[in-house]
């Protein structure tokens, strides 16, 4: 029950949960216990990491790894560990020549500039590049299924695929556009981390990091990385509203229960004012 398949975070069908630690039948969920222990974070190691971290593949719960994306996000300017002030400076260093949202920089440059200095910044340096994660940027066109991204497990190789889509639909403006794939690029890089060191056995796992993939953990970790990332690179990003897309993929595909996040979650992901657009999204849905 655990022998990893394909796992794909596009948009889920009712009829087809794409969850990628749904550990074989879905209608039978009371039978899936997890017994393992898990494990856990120090919580001084985020504050002394000098270099990437070596997670133990699928060993944690998505609750864990989510407060350890949210703990190094929330870290004040003066405690950052010396992994994050590095990929701090190589960001000032060479802002112009790789992270300068504007089309004069090739979009694989920025593209992979970005996605080293998210890992290091949030995943702990765990996600490596090159390593355990390829990206492919604009090979597809973004559509109605393909979606703005997608993240994808290469068969059974502990290795995993981000595509960041061409979107050419209604966006013209280059730096805009750009925007838009750093919050796609960032929405996939949290499915892989929770994919890759989430335990796979484990059904508070894959309920806490939901059926459609963005339960509860996900989306603390999303909401609180949009937040802390413009603070720390004192850069805006424009994060846009791919956060509200991902939650109602959440309702859509019938995770968080069945119903719509508590008030204290909303509230807690600044969206206090978008409980009654989302209750008529899920009577409607
Ligand atoms: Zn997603
Ligand atoms: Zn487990």
């Amino acid at each position: 029950m655990s022998s990893p398949k394909k796992a794909s975070t596009s948009l889920p069908r009712k009829d087809q949960p794409v969850n990628p630690n749904l550990p074989g039948n879905s209608d039978d969920l009371s039978a899936v216990k997890c017994e393992r222990l898990h494990e856990n974070f120090l919580s001084n190691e985020f504050k002394s990491l000098e270099a990437p971290a070596k997670l133990s593949l699928y060993s944690y719960t998505a609750t864990e790894l989510a407060k350890a994306a949210m703990t190094c996000a929330k870290l004040s300017k003066n405690s950052l560990s010396l992994l994050q002030r590095k990929a701090l400076k190589e960001h000032k260093d060479n802002y112009n020549k790789k992270y300068k949202l504007d089309d004069g920089v090739p979009i694989k440059v920025t593209i992979a500039a970005y996605f080293k200095l998210f890992d290091d910044l949030f995943f702990l340096g765990s996600l490596q590049v090159g390593r355990r994660v390829t990206i492919e940027v604009d090979q597809k066109k973004f559509s109605e299924t393909t979606r703005k991204g997608s993240s994808s497990e290469v068969d059974g190789a502990n290795q995993w695929l981000i595509e960041i889509h061409k979107n050419d639909k209604g966006l013209c403006d280059p730096v805009e556009i750009l925007q838009e794939k750093l919050t796609t690029l960032m929405h996939e890089m949290i499915h892989v981390y929770l994919g890759l060191f989430g335990c796979r056995r484990c059904e508070e796992n894959w309920q806490e990091q939901g059926l459609s993939g963005h339960g509860i953990a996900f989306l603390d970790t999303m909401f609180t990385l949009h937040k802390e990332a413009p603070r720390i690179l004192e850069e805006t990003l424009g994060f846009s509203s791919i956060c509200l897309e991902a939650l109602k993929e959440e309702i859509q595909g019938g995770g968080l229960k069945g119903g719509i996040p508590s008030l204290d979650e909303l509230a807690r992901w600044g969206l206090a004012e978008k409980v009654e657009e989302l209750q008529t999204f899920l009577a409607e849905t």
